[in-house]
């Protein structure tokens, strides 16, 4: 991803000041990283001035380094960290995570947290890991992987801060990163977790395989139907038309009106037992399968609107392809997470054993429309 991280520290000497960053790069640094005079003490000291950590995979090199190898940067990024460490809501011992910027400075997302400190004021010491990025739904986007690795970062430093604290006093109050944690390596493990977020793509873009309903559909023949046709025969053409079996009737109107329950483009099975449907008088049907204990969801919420007196013709428009949209919604979920028996997706999903059939026919009608 493109955006830059950033060690943010509040020093009790030099105040908000970023420690040490990140970025990509194409390639390595040819000389020293930047130009800049930076004031720094054994707080907020991380890499040398001069030195540069480069990691590399085939095309791109990540370069961490004390402060940003251009000048706007740097400033865009002192900023950041000053708002970072210096805000209301980040003031408080547990530290917490924040969201600001706008399309000028970058937008930020930064997480403070505290490492205990006896030598230090309030007994402990505060920094913020910061992401400066151009795009904002981008680095929205980003969040939950930057939380899950900031998370690992602090529990493994818990420990060292215990035997930080239990230690003597030294004669300088100021300690580095790593004299805090204990672990002389600290700066390049963070490195490495930077590099490792950076190199991520945590923007995924789904395929569009939807299938787009026609721009009006009308239900109310549908509606005429199912109010004055025998309960079971409705339900029959119903059930399947939205399970993929083949409807036969004469009139095409008819089967139109049953079509609005389904997404556009949808072609029945063509080895399935073929469902007839005659006007004798009144209309009966022909089927050789049977209607389940009970019907997919769908069916049984789209006759509840049916005929329900209450509901305006206007309102069943949206009623009706809300709710074919919303199956078609449910239907590509499953499809694009690839494991149909997927219980927990399922059922986070809303669908239950009776819907199966119908989720069946359609991941079978996705998969050919892809
Ligand atoms: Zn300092």
């Amino acid at each position: 991803m493109d955006g830059i991280l950033a060690l943010c520290h509040f020093c009790e000497t030099h105040g908000p000041c970023v420690i040490l960053c990140t970025q990509r790069s194409k390639e390595e640094p040819l000389q020293t990283p930047h130009t800049l005079t930076v004031t720094w003490c054994e707080a907020c000291q991380s890499v040398d001035l001069s030195q540069a950590l480069v990691s590399r995979d085939n095309k791109t090199t990540y370069v961490t380094t004390r402060t940003p190898q251009q000048q706007d940067l740097a400033f865009l990024l002192k900023q950041a960290a000053v708002r970072s460490l210096s805000c209301e809501e980040e003031t408080s011992k547990e530290g917490g995570t924040l969201y600001f910027g706008d399309n000028e400075r970058g937008h930020v997302i930064s997480h403070t947290f505290t490492l205990r400190d006896s030598l230090a004021r309030g007994f402990y010491r505060k920094y913020s890991i910061i992401m400066l990025m151009k795009d904002k739904i981008h680095l929205l986007n980003s969040w939950p992987m930057l939380a899950d690795v900031i998370n690992g970062a602090e529990q493994a430093q818990r420990p060292q801060r215990a035997v930080r604290q239990a230690q003597g006093s030294p004669r300088n109050t100021a300690r580095s990163l790593s004299q805090l944690t204990g672990q002389p390596a600290v700066f390049g493990h963070i490195h490495l977790w930077f590099t490792w977020m950076l190199s991520c793509e945590t923007v995924i873009e789904k395929p569009n395989a939807g299938l787009p309903l026609p721009p009006f559909r009308s239900p109310f023949t549908l509606r005429k139907f199912a109010n004055e046709w025998d309960e079971v025969v409705f339900q029959v053409a119903c059930f399947c038309t939205v399970t993929g079996y083949r409807l036969e009737i004469d009139d095409f109107l008819v089967k139109d009106a049953f079509q609005v329950l389904l997404p556009s483009n949808f072609t029945p099975f063509h080895n399935a037992p073929v469902c007839i449907l005659k006007n004798e008088d009144r209309w009966v049907v022909e089927w050789g399968g049977q209607l389940p204990p009970r019907l997919p969801t769908l069916i049984t919420v789209a006759e509840k609107g049916l005929k329900n007196e209450n509901l305006p013709d206007a309102a069943l428009v949206p009623y009706i392809n809300g709710l074919v949209l919303k199956w078609l919604h449910i239907a590509q979920s499953i499809y694009w997470s690839k494991s149909n028996n997927n219980s927990q997706l399922l059922q986070t999903l809303g669908v239950q054993s009776h819907d199966m059939p119908l989720i069946n026919y359609w991941l079978t009608q996705l998969s050919l429309n892809k």
